[in-house]
């Protein structure tokens, strides 16, 4: 199956998931916990062949520094936070916060089924 990238508008929220050509193009965002995950395309779909090092090399160095710009961008958001902080703010950076530790696989699954991991 292809991956997809999601991003949503309002919070800048960013994940790649690997779903069906078919399944919705929208998903609930786990920050704004709005529908506002949308598929966008910034490449085509790409899919990782197995066996082939190079292409799995080249994916992983393209993982790792999305998610560099990612922890940038978690950064300047919470820079942003800090200089006006009210209630509902601090609760949806708690939450931001909690969606940053969980693994790619987690982040998938909360966005599908809206289940939080259990630790
Ligand atoms: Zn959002």
């Amino acid at each position: 199956m292809p991956t997809y990238d999601f991003e949503c508008e309002p919070c800048a929220y960013h994940i790649e998931m690997v779903q069906r050509h078919d399944a919705p193009q929208t998903h609930t965002c786990p920050i704004c916990e709005q529908e506002t995950l949308k598929k966008i395309y910034i490449n085509a779909p790409s899919i990782i062949i197995r066996g082939e090092p190079t292409t799995v090399a080249q994916q992983a160095e393209r993982n790792t520094a999305k998610m560099g710009n990612y922890e940038l961008e978690t950064k300047r958001a919470n820079d942003k936070l800090n200089t006006e902080l009210s209630k509902k703010q601090r609760e949806t950076r708690e939450r931001h916060r909690a969606i940053v530790s969980m693994t790619p696989e987690q982040q998938t699954h909360w966005v599908k089924t809206g289940e939080r991991p259990s630790v």
